[in-house]
Formats: C-alpha cells, structure tokens, sequence
C-alpha cells in the first residue's frame, strides 16, 4: 500500500489532464479519494513497472457506496425506467466500449501481465456481452398465465433484487465485470462493484463510461481495496440485497456465511479442476494442441482451465511426449512482447503459492517431465515455466487442488468409466473436454461429467448466450444465458380479480 503523498501517478488510461487529477473510487455519481486518504500502487506484473496509484477504499468508503446504490434503488428511476430503456443504455455502454478498444486492452494488459492481444479479445468478448443483456433487457419481461376463469387474471412480472454487491477477481478483470455488471443493469438493480485490488483500472473506465451514457448517479459505485476491508462489508450490510462473487472457494465460503445473517441472494463463481479427458481414438495433432491452449493459456490462470490431463492408457506416453515437448517451447514475455504466446503470474505471492503446489506433488509422488522452475532472463516480472507434472493419481493434493498457474498435471485411464470416476473425483465441477472420434462415447460420457461448461473436441470457447458456472463446490448461480439475468430479477406474481364479490367461506 502507498501513500498519497508519495508519487501519486496517473492511470494509463487516462489521457486529459482532467482525467488525471480525478480519484478513483465512484460513489453517488461522484469521483472522490478514500476517505482516510488511503492509495495503493498498481504494478505491472510482467516487469515490475508503475501503471497508477489508486485510491484504496475502506469500510467506511464501501459504505457510503452501499448508501448511495440503496438511495438510487429506493428512490429510482433506474428500476421503474422501461427495460427497453435500460437495454439502450447497454448498447450504448458496448459502443464506448468498442471505441475504447484500445486503451481498455492497454490497461488490462499492463494491470494483469496478459498479452496485448489476448486483452483485444477480452474487450471484443465484453463488448458482446453488453450487447447481449442490452437486447434481452426488454425481451423477457413476464408472463401471462392463463387462470381458466374469465373473471381473474394472473402474470408474472419481473423486478430488480435490489442493490448488488459485485466482487470479482484479477484474472479477466472486465470481462468478470461485465458479466455481473451487465445483467445486474438490465434487470434494473443498482449496484457496488469491488473489484481485485490487484486490477482496478478497466473498472475504473468502466465507470466513466457509464457516467457517459448517462447512467443516473448512485446507479453504478465503485470501491476499490483489498477484500477485507473493501470488501467484506458488502457480504453482511443489511442495505445489500444480492452478493454476485467470483474468486476462490475459500473467499466464497466466508462471503456465503457472512451473507446469512442477512438472508442475502449469493451466486458464487468459484474455481475449478478441469479435467480434460483424452481417449485414444481422438484427432492425435488436435488434441495434442488444444491441451496446452486449455492449461496454458493466460499462464493457467484460467477458472476453466484444462489443468487435469486424463489420457487412455495406450496412448499416455506417445500422448504425453509430444505435450511436453511442445509446452517446454513456449515462449514466455510481457504484454507487449509480439514473440511472446503467454505471460506473468499476477503477483509474486501468486507464484510463490504455484511453487509450493509443485514442490508438493513432487513429494507426493508426480514425476516432472518440464518446466518446475522460473524462467531465466525474465527475473523483473512473476513468470514461471510451462511445467508437466507426469504420473499422478487422484489422493494427491496436484489433482485436488486448484493451482491457477501453468501447471499440468496428468493421469492415466482406461476405458469409460474410469475416465468419468477420476473426472469427478474433486470437489470442484466447473468445466472441462472430451476427445474422441466416437460421438456416441462422446455423448455418454458427457451426460456423467458433473460439470457446468463440456467441451467436445474443443477447449475454452464460450458464448453469452450460454450460461456459465458451476457444479458442486465450483459455485452456485448462473452467469450469462437467460438465467444470467434471472439472478438478478425477483419474480412477483399479480392475481387480479375482476369481478370480486364475498366468497362466503366463513358464512
Ligand atoms: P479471491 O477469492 O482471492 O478474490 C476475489 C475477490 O474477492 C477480490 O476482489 C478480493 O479482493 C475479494 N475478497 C477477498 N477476500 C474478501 C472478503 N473477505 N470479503 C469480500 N471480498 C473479498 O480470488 P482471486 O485470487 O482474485 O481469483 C482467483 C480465483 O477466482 C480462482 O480460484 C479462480 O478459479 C476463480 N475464478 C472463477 C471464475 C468462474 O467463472 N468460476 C472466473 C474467474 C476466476
């Protein structure tokens, strides 16, 4: 944490002056400072460099957002406004977005360490998003349920829960973001984002381009800082009516329990353990390929990542040669590096943990095949090696836990069965693949993953139209799809009757 005083910076997105003397934190559709004076350092991961001093929220501040966002709940417009209203202001939030392409990717690069272009994508994948909520706002407004008597009627109407605390995570900081954001402004809630402390400048634009569409104040409040101050007081605020968290499960069982004591709505995107499950029958090339895309991509820090290989027997050792051949090729650097196909670790804390889980499923038992060690040349930045952990079976804590680094560990097996036993065997079920050449082998063992998102033949696309989330301890609640915004709406059910008269009951 830094003090004010000590060098405060301009964020790279900002570029008037104007722009660059305005504080961080969005309360009541004003830019104020914390109110202690707080800030902190955001620094590039990939070397090390200042992108920005932010203002870091405490309590008190996270508190007067709450106040404003229930104000703006209670006191409209933005819930009484027409859906189709709030779903204009969507689209015109996506062509801010589309113009600022650029200057959203740039920061989200230098924030989280990831490629330049792979930021590109994250915006194009936001913008869709935007879009998406922005059409369905009016689309799904109630219904009318036919009561068989012609002097009753009866619909469904859809509301807004209320004010909603959204928190996400540093891994695709806007695209978290938009995921609540969007849909929790669709169903007319209003709400408090906090993102991670780590990353906080795309959601810092984000909040100027919603004051530039004209979002009423208090509608949209940003607190920025770490979770326990932060953030923590959204969890159990009895003014908060919804708690929208993605992040780790720990996080999430603290968050769900302090929630309960206000009965608050909780969706939880948690982590996951993804299996990715190769059968001896698949395209060879393609599946050799896709399996470092799922697992290393973003350097692992992926919710979705394809971090558990499981490969048919016959084919583990061809299989597992040619992924550690290529993986040991990758070409580590910084955002801007156009050699580089992958980045940083977010943190130096974050790596530390990656070293530790790969130093224990060493002891555990795990034969490394690459990588294990950082990288040399690149000691500014957190990067850490593309690295195969060979021979693991499901007690060891490799194949329990989640990692969130380039970490692949695989395991064998043979037949069907087995491959669905281990694919289930954690805790988490959020996601995870099937390759095969046999589409009804395919078809059977998909229906007995326990996961939320299956690819077959394929790793990681996904599409807003599609809901997203998890099994078991990988979370509750959608995000995306129809039910994407279902979490953000109270069905209420109006009886009308037309023609009333005593009904003599009690007569
Ligand atoms: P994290 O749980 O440490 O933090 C997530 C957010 O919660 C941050 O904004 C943090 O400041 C906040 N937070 C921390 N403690 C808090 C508290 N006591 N009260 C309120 N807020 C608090 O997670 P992370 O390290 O930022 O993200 C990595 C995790 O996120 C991984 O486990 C990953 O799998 C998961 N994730 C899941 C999905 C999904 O869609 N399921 C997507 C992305 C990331």
């Amino acid at each position: 944490m830094a003090a004010r005083a000590a060098g405060r910076r301009p964020c790279l997105t900002r570029t008037t002056p104007q722009e660059a003397i305005v504080p961080d934190l969005f309360i009541d559709g004003e830019w104020r400072a914390a109110l202690d004076g707080r800030t902190r350092e955001i620094r590039c991961p990939a070397d090390g460099s200042l992108v920005g001093v932010v203002d870091e929220a405490g309590g008190k501040d996270t508190a007067e957002a709450i106040a404003a966002a229930r104000r703006a709940f209670d006191e409209g417009p933005w819930p009484w406004l027409p859906a189709a209203d709030r779903g204009d202001l969507l689209l015109r939030v996506a062509d801010l977005l589309v113009r600022d392409r650029a200057k959203l990717a740039r920061a989200e690069s230098l924030d989280t360490g990831k490629r330049f272009v792979e930021s590109e994508y994250d915006i194009d994948d936001i913008v869709n998003c935007f879009r998406y909520f922005g059409r369905l706002a009016a689309a799904e407004s109630g219904r009318v349920i036919d009561t068989g008597s012609a002097s009753t009627d009866s619909r469904v109407v859809y509301e807004p829960v209320g004010v909603c605390a959204l928190i996400t995570p540093w891994n695709y900081p806007l695209l978290q973001t938009a995921w609540k954001v969007a849909p929790a402004l669709a169903a007319g809630n209003t709400f408090v984002l906090k993102p991670s402390e780590l990353t906080p400048h795309t959601a810092i634009h984000l909040m100027r381009l919603l004051q530039e569409a004209e979002l009423p104040p208090g509608v949209a409040n940003l607190v920025l800082g770490a979770g326990p101050e932060a953030g923590a007081p959204l969890a159990d605020h009895p003014d908060v009516d919804l708690v929208s968290f993605t992040g780790g499960l720990h996080t999430g069982r603290r968050l769900m329990a302090a929630a309960a004591g206000t009965v608050k709505k909780v969706a939880l995107e948690l982590g996951g353990k993804n299996p990715n499950i190769v059968f001896a029958d698949a395209d060879f090339d393609t599946a050799v390929d896709m399996a470092l895309t799922a697992v290393f991509l973003h350097s692992g820090q992926v919710c979705s990542a394809g971090a558990r290989l499981l490969v048919e027997d016959s084919l583990h050792d061809r299989f597992v040669d040619e992924v550690v051949r290529r993986a040991a090729e990758i070409r580590l650097g910084g955002p801007f590096d156009e050699r580089a196909q992958t980045g940083a670790l977010i943190s130096a804390a974050h790596r530390a943990k990656v070293e530790a889980y790969v130093a224990k499923g060493l002891d555990e038992g795990a034969v490394l095949r690459c990588g294990g060690r950082r990288p040399e040349g690149l000691d500014e930045g957190f990067f850490y090696l593309p690295t195969v952990l060979d021979e693991c079976t499901s007690g060891m804590s490799v194949i329990q836990d989640e990692s969130f680094g380039p970490v692949l560990t695989v395991e064998r097996f043979t037949g069907e069965a087995e491959a669905v036993r281990l694919a289930n065997d954690t805790v988490y079920g959020l996601a995870g693949a099937v390759w095969t050449t046999d589409e009804a082998k395919a078809q059977r063992v998909v229906s007995r993953l326990r996961i939320g998102t299956v690819w077959i033949n394929d790793y990681h696309p996904y599409v807003p139209q599609a809901e997203w989330g998890g099994y078991k301890q990988s979370g509750f609640g959608r995000e995306l799809g129809p039910s994407g915004l279902a979490e953000y709406r109270e069905a209420k059910h109006i009886w009308r009757n037309t023609d009333p008269s005593p009904q003599g009951w009690f007569a």
